[in-house]
């Protein structure tokens, strides 16, 4: 058979395999936006049945006689990349049986609805069987997938392709050493005001706020919509169907203008990528490190930017209808980076975020080595949280059950974000070394330019390369915590009146 017609029909194959993954995605959106909370068992049985359904695709023997066939082919770059990202994911799932990937699928939906009720009730021991049981089923997964040693290799390779648990280590360490030499130079210093006291922001207003930045900044609402959701995500249904929710606080505006131009940061992704390669292995991000570069970049480090505040102040104020507690653009650019040690992740500032991150990864870590067991969880929680944080969750509401990664079972996912964080300082070294006038750009409500060289050197490439080296490619240097620490210094040692020892 030749190249082209092996090629023809494992494309026709792929594109199937993606139009299954967008109807899961439409069934996710679904059921963490709309769907009525009665909805679930039933909703876990169809999701998990399209799950399988798409499984049974993907290690069908006739795709991997496709790959194989073009693996020894001379094709161009661009299939050659396409051939080795779905190779890679059949061969992965070709490891795991049907059974196991329902079990996983149905544990994760219930699990899912059983965290948000145990939540909402500071009640751990509701949730304790269902955590167990995914525990169970990742550990099992993680060894059919196969490792040298270390299980959570096996499911961090799922979100971060090539990465290793043993560097992740060392990177991890490193950093947190640099934080914490801030962060004692920030406590001696005096604290930030909070300004806002007691003033009720309607919802409406809110909502205005954020479609007036998504616009501005060229997220595509023709292309892509806003939704309220418990917890702010992205979703792409299609490369011109692509979801993103925002979360309201009536107390405080400014939290739904960072979710919504976090979560932007990935829909603009999404809407980015290659038009020519729609629903094929090209048109997705390498890894979520990847993607978490983009909201990171977007919300952090134009987001919070003086010049983004100079910009937005005036607009917030009319279109919220509120003087903002008497804070004009300096005060807003002080308030919105303030650095103080809490308990909630979604919440926390740039100087602590990635502490949050670096707990979560050494506790999932020691319960897939069979360190720690769940029953023991939320007491390592809260000795890791005073012990890296200085502070001590009141309940588990708001210590071990805060986040909804564990519930559906995505183990190793965490690390990711770290990564984005690292992935953005080195890209915006680059993109403000090649972009002259980046701030004098933003202050005038210009995102054109940073936008355009996203799309030009992240975006469109999609997959092409893996992660490390496509950042290696466009910003020259390899993954290292250096620049987000002179990203940080550089923000807060100004802001505090702190100089770097
Ligand atoms: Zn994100």
């Amino acid at each position: 058979m030749s190249a082209e017609t092996s090629w023809t029909e494992l494309e026709t194959r792929m594109r199937e395999l993606a139009e299954l993954s967008r109807v899961v995605t439409l069934l996710d959106w679904d059921t963490q936006t709309t769907m009525p909370p009665a909805g679930s068992l039933g909703r876990a049985r169809v999701t998990a049945t399209i799950r399988v359904l798409r499984h049974r695709r993907l290690v069908e023997p006739r795709l991997g006689e496709l790959l194989a066939d073009l693996e020894s082919s001379d094709i161009d770059p661009q299939r050659a990349a396409m051939v080795r990202v779905a190779g890679r994911s059949h061969r992965r799932a070709a490891r795991l049986p049907d059974d196991l990937v329902r079990r996983i699928s149905v544990a994760s939906t219930l699990g899912n609805s059983a965290w948000r009720e145990a939540r909402a009730a500071h009640d751990f021991a509701q949730f304790q069987p269902h955590l167990e049981e995914i525990v169970r089923l990742k550990r099992e997964q993680a060894d059919l997938l196969g490792h040298d040693g270390e299980r959570y290799d096996a499911l961090l390779e799922a979100y971060e392709p090539g990465m290793r648990t043993e560097r992740l280590v060392p990177l991890f360490e490193g950093l947190r050493s640099e934080l914490r030499t801030l962060l004692d130079a920030i406590a001696g210093a005096p604290a930030q005001p909070s300004p806002l006291n007691g003033v009720v922001y309607p919802e409406a207003p809110q909502i205005r706020l954020a479609n007036r930045i998504l616009a501005d900044i060229g997220f595509d609402l023709d292309a892509g919509r806003l939704d309220q959701s418990a917890h702010p995500f992205s979703s792409m249904v299609g490369l011109r169907d692509v979801r993103v929710t925002t979360r309201l606080y009536p107390e405080n505006p400014f939290p739904s203008v960072f979710s919504t131009i976090h979560e932007a940061g990935h829909g603009m992704y999404d809407q980015g990528f290659d038009p020519a390669f729609e629903d094929l292995p090209l048109s997705e991000a390498p890894s979520l490190g990847a993607h978490e570069s983009q909201s990171r970049l977007w919300e952090n480090i134009v987001g919070r930017s003086r010049p983004f505040w100079e910009r937005y102040t005036p607009v917030a104020r009319e279109l919220l209808g509120s003087d903002l507690g008497g804070m004009d653009a300096d005060a807003v650019y002080r308030y919105v980076n303030r650095v103080s040690p809490s308990l909630i992740r979604v919440d926390a500032d740039e100087a602590t975020y990635n502490l949050h991150i670096l707990i979560r990864f050494e506790l999932e870590l020691a319960l897939l080595r069979e360190e720690l067991e769940v029953a023991d969880l939320p007491g390592a929680w809260n000795d890791a949280y005073e012990r890296h944080l200085g502070v001590r969750p009141p309940h588990d509401g708001d210590g071990v059950m805060q986040d909804t990664h564990w519930s559906d079972g995505s183990f190793g996912y965490f690390p990711t974000y770290t990564l984005g964080n690292l992935y953005s300082a080195m890209l915006w070294n680059r993109l403000a070394a090649d972009v002259p006038g980046v701030d004098d750009a933003i202050a005038a409500g210009r995102f054109a330019p940073i936008l355009d060289w996203l799309r030009e050197h992240v975006h469109r490439p999609g997959h092409l390369l893996e992660c490390e080296d496509l950042m290696r490619h466009v910003t020259g240097a390899g993954l290292s915590h250096g620049p987000l620490i002179d990203y940080l210094w550089a923000k807060l040692g100004p802001l505090y009146g702190i100089s770097r020892p």
